[in-house]
């Protein structure tokens, strides 16, 4: 096998480096993965330039990456489920498997839990990587390495969604076109909703989502007034939206999301912003809106790869930008340029 070992360590603020580093050997439940494609995370740029996400902090040189997919070529003695040569998309937290969360099936609660590339854990971005079977899977020959990557951030738009209770007839909102918001728009309209609202502040990002099936979008501009935002919104629906999704967390949007949302209604929080934000808490009380909180995904990777594989929804359009892993430093300007084309930035690492 080759000795070529390339993998992207994040040493500091604004500090990526590509280094040889030893492959590892798979211990006997995991898998050796030649890496196939890993995605930039916004949560990976967050960690480029503040070295900090909340109480998750950088100290030591970590290797980055997490939305990711591969080749298997080697097994661990007990491995079942995979076989050389079989192409994976890898699910990068891996939870204890034995608490109560775990055994309840909500294993993204689990406080022992192994997450790549968030502190200090390492990630994945480098050619030869080492995962846990179970946590890994298998793409039909239709689904590309690039979708399997897009599978992570496409899995909390199902998680987002199953949280929302979206079916037949929903009216959604979504608030922020980024990646999140719009592979929340894919699933939502798989999901049956009936009509789905975007807003963002770039008007780029809004054009995707009417190519991706958006009924209606709305710019919005930082000077406009909460209420003037929600007029406009019930006006693009026609009435309230029963369901929101707020996919930036940013405080005036997930304001917007209880402001918005429809009496009896749910507001999704997705985004993770500021640790303490101000929230019309009492207009959510007497209009009985369920706040409901989306901390990655549990059990929804098999999910999504379903959307997926029966092509019900396509994911590629959210790809604006391909690099190698050689270019990754680049690939990460982009990413943290936040120029209005940029949507997704994929790099390919062999
Ligand atoms: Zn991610
Ligand atoms: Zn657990």
């Amino acid at each position: 096998m080759a000795k070529d070992n390339l993998t992207a360590i994040l040493y500091g603020i604004n500090d990526i480096r590509l280094e040889q580093t030893p492959i590892e050997e798979p211990e006997k439940d995991e898998v050796l993965i030649q890496m196939g494609c890993v995605g930039i995370c916004g949560s990976d740029v967050h960690y480029l330039v503040n070295g900090r996400i909340g109480d998750f902090v950088v100290r030591e040189p970590m290797i980055i990456g997490h939305e990711s997919s591969g080749v298997v070529v080697k097994l661990g003695q007990n491995v079942k489920n995979l076989k050389v040569g079989d192409r994976v998309a890898i699910e990068p937290g891996v939870s204890c498997r034995m608490c109560k969360f775990c055994k309840e099936g909500r294993y993204n609660l689990c406080k022992d839990m192994v997450f790549c590339a968030t502190p200090p854990i390492h990630g994945s971005l480098r050619r030869f990587y080492k995962h846990a079977a179970d946590f890994c899977f298998k793409l039909p020959d239709h689904v590309t390495l690039a979708e399997g990557a897009l599978l992570e951030p496409l899995a909390v738009g199902v998680h987002a969604c199953k949280r929302g209770n979206i079916s037949i007839g929903s009216k959604v909102l979504i608030l922020g076109a980024g990646p999140i918001g719009l592979l929340s728009l894919l699933v939502a309209k798989s999901m049956g909703a009936s009509k789905i609202v975007l807003t963002d502040l770039t008007q780029s990002r809004l054009d995707l989502a009417k190519k991706l099936g958006a009924d209606s979008t709305l710019l919005l501009r930082n000077e406009d007034s909460e209420t003037e935002i929600v007029r406009k919104i019930y006006e693009l629906f026609g009435e309230e939206p029963d369901k929101t999704i707020d996919a930036c967390g940013a405080q005036s949007t997930i304001r917007l999301a209880i402001l918005a949302t429809k009496p009896g209604g749910v507001a999704v929080l997705v985004g993770m912003g500021a640790s303490e934000v101000k929230i019309p808490l009492i207009n959510a009380l007497v209009k009985e809106v369920d706040i409901r909180g989306v901390f990655r995904y549990a059990n929804d990777y098999s999910d999504g790869l379903e959307l997926l594989a029966t092509r019900k929804i396509d994911v590629k359009p959210l790809i604006t930008h391909n690099y190698k892993i050689e270019d990754t430093v680049q690939a990460f300007e982009t990413s943290k340029s936040r120029q209005s084309d940029v949507v997704k930035v994929m790099i390919h690492c062999n």
